[in-house]
């Protein structure tokens, strides 16, 4: 990682607070990681950018229901790519494009994946515009 990725990354990680939803570890109660959950909270906050990760899998379109809705919501792809199976990510994807902007989906902001160009390239994207 470059010096120029990590001050793009600071960045991110200090204007904007990321929840876990959807898949993740044996001890989350599935039927409550839904990002539906936070719809309240996104409300109530509408000056913080929030990051929905893990694609919200397997609550996709709610996810993007969410970041279409409102624009301090952004949604981060890139954890649950290597979990799914390859018709499991076309299928992510095709629901995800139904409502999501693409220009606010990113790449593992949460670090699960460091070295790729194209996540940097999306950050970089995401962090110009919001200054
Ligand atoms: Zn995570």
């Amino acid at each position: 990682m470059s010096a120029s990725d990590a001050i793009y990354l600071h960045t991110v990680f200090t204007s904007a607070v990321q929840f876990h939803t959807g898949l993740g570890d044996a001890d989350i109660t599935l039927t409550r990681s839904s990002p539906a959950h936070l719809q309240p909270l996104i409300v109530a906050n509408r000056r913080t950018t929030f990051v929905l990760l893990h694609a919200g899998y397997p609550y996709m379109r709610e996810a993007g229901y969410l970041t279409a809705m409102y624009e301090n919501v952004y949604l981060d792809i890139g954890e649950v790519f290597p979990v799914v199976s390859r018709r499991g990510q076309e299928a992510l994807m095709q629901q995800l494009l139904e409502l999501t902007p693409t220009n606010k989906i990113m790449w593992s902001s949460e670090l699960f994946f460091i070295v790729s160009s194209p996540r940097n390239g999306n950050l970089e994207g995401y962090v110009r515009s919001h200054r």
